[in-house]
């Protein structure tokens, strides 16, 4: 297929369709001395447009505020639960939506820009985001999609010669990112806590036809139940992925769940590396709400704040109980699933759950770095010594009384060890987005030194392939660097 340049996409903005008290249309405010840092290829190829035609002056026109036919800059108006406590007025306080590209492919993505300045709904703050957590969302979004899970992907990164007032100065970017909607749990809830019922009614009757139109066969009255299953479901299945990668979001907020099931806000997340169920990557997240064990269950109360800012729209305003039973059997038969096939299981047996939970324990217990663990296991061979993973594990004991039972098990499996092994690989991966690797990327770039930063893009393209030279990036760091310090 003949792919597009970026300006022949066919741009709308539907969300001007919605009443003028859901959004605010304002323009971009361009920062000083723009220059393109990054434009990624990947997810352009998604809109089907040529690399050509993305990179360069196009990205930077509409940076600095020079749009194209079809484009309208919008931020819309939200509320939110963040860490438990609800917050009645939070909105796209540095983000606005340029418009949906509609792709010859029939698919459409809303894009936005990051940080290009003040709007209704930015309160106190500046509108703009520094160049390192920039860099933290840009990369993020991509470790996640390399995965196969669903995220904001990452289009280009824009920098500038305005520097921000922060505790260290920094230079202000902005992001160009793009999902099938950045709307989130917190514009419902916007309209419920005020009591605006016809509102909420709206804003659910938009996401059913932008986002959800296999509903519109339904009756009127049945679509907000059937499209919050669908909701709860699609949520349930981004937190099992991110529980079998090792992801922690770290603010797990209402404000920052999105309508249709992708990573959204990737600020202050982390993978796991030395395995540890109390992994907290958020310094904020003082009282460890979003560590990664509790990921699982943030998820589900977020999904039940959800449906209660559905409950007007529910029969007899009641949220029914089986959609947290709906939220628990899919979350776990999803991470089950997950589980099984990264260790290598094809087969379904009972006492897999345990297995998956004492091989966790395991790692925990004898301080192994779970992505190198996860990857070396393709080659596990039964009766051999398997030094590569002992040499991982602070002591011996513990991971051979694991293996033994793992080795029982695969004994159960039908599939050749040299096929097990292959399928291993392409599910554990070699590259993960370990923190000094992203601290070193904003370190240079700081510096303005951007090739560390198209460096990790690239791995994180294909993490399960091997690249030879590369391979200092799959490891730890040997000593762990002093953070960056981070301000969003
Ligand atoms: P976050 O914690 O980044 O998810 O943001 C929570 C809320 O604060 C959202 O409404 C953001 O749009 C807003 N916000 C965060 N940082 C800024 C900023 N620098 N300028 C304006 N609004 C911001
Ligand atoms: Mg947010």
């Amino acid at each position: 297929m003949n792919r597009l340049p970026l300006y022949q996409i066919n741009w709308q903005q539907p969300l001007t369709d919605l009443p003028a008290s859901f959004y605010q249309q304002i323009a971009v405010q361009p920062l000083q001395q723009t220059f393109v840092i990054h434009a990624n290829g990947e997810a352009a190829r998604l809109l089907g447009v040529s690399a050509s035609g993305f990179i360069g002056q196009t990205v930077l026109d509409i940076a600095n505020g020079k749009l194209l036919p079809g484009m309208q800059t919008v931020a819309t108006v939200y509320g939110g639960h963040q860490f438990g406590i609800y917050t009645s007025q939070l909105g796209d306080g540095r983000a606005l939506s340029l418009g949906e590209a509609h792709c010859r492919n029939g698919q459409r993505f809303d894009i936005q820009l990051k940080g290009a300045g003040l709007t209704a709904y930015s309160r106190t703050l500046d509108g703009r985001l520094p160049l390192a957590s920039a860099i933290y969302e840009y990369l993020g979004g991509e470790a996640l999609a390399g995965l196969g899970i669903a995220s904001t992907r990452s289009l280009a990164l824009v920098g500038s010669k305005t520097t921000l007032q922060r505790d260290e100065n920094q230079s202000a970017a902005i992001m160009m990112r793009m999902a099938r909607s950045h709307l989130r749990f917190g514009h419902i809830e916007y309209f419920h806590h005020r009591d605006q019922f016809d509102e909420v009614k709206k804003m659910v009757g938009y996401v059913v036809e932008q986002h959800y139109p296999e509903l519109l066969t339904f009756n009127e009255a049945e679509r907000p139940s059937r499209v919050l299953t669908l909701i709860v479901r699609q949520t349930a299945e981004l937190v099992a992925h991110w529980q079998s990668e090792g992801f922690t979001h770290g603010v797990m907020n209402t404000d920052n769940m999105t309508l249709t099931g992708e990573t959204l806000d990737l600020g202050s997340y982390g993978f796991m590396e030395c395995f540890t169920q109390d992994y907290s990557p958020n310094p904020n997240d003082d009282q460890h709400r979003y560590q990664f064990d509790q990921q699982p269950e943030i998820g589900r109360w977020n999904c039940l704040a959800l449906a209660e800012a559905f409950s007007s729209l529910l029969p007899n305003k009641t949220i029914p109980a089986r959609l947290l039973r709906i939220y628990r059997q899919h979350y776990q038969q999803t991470y089950l699933q997950r589980m099984r096939t990264k260790l290598g299981l094809y087969l379904q047996h009972p006492d897999d759950a345990g297995l998956i939970k004492n091989g966790l324990a395991t790692l925990q217990l004898c301080g192994i770095d779970s992505p190198l663990f996860f990857r070396r296991l393709a080659t596990f061979q039964a009766g051999a010594r398997n030094n590569y993973l002992f040499e991982l594990s602070q002591q011996p004991e513990p991971l051979r009384q694991w293996l033994q039972q793992y080795q029982q098990r695969l004994a159960q499996e039908m599939v050749a060890a040299d096929i097990r092994r292959k399928r291993m690989l392409q599910i554990n991966p070699a590259y993960v987005l370990r923190k000094h690797l992203v601290d070193n990327v904003c370190q240079r770039a700081v510096q303005g030194d951007y090739e560390e930063l198209a460096r990790i893009m690239a791995l994180l393209k294909s993490p399960y392939e091997e690249v030879a030279g590369m391979e200092a990036y799959a490891m730890p760091a040997e000593v762990q660097k002093p953070s960056l310090q981070r301000v969003s």
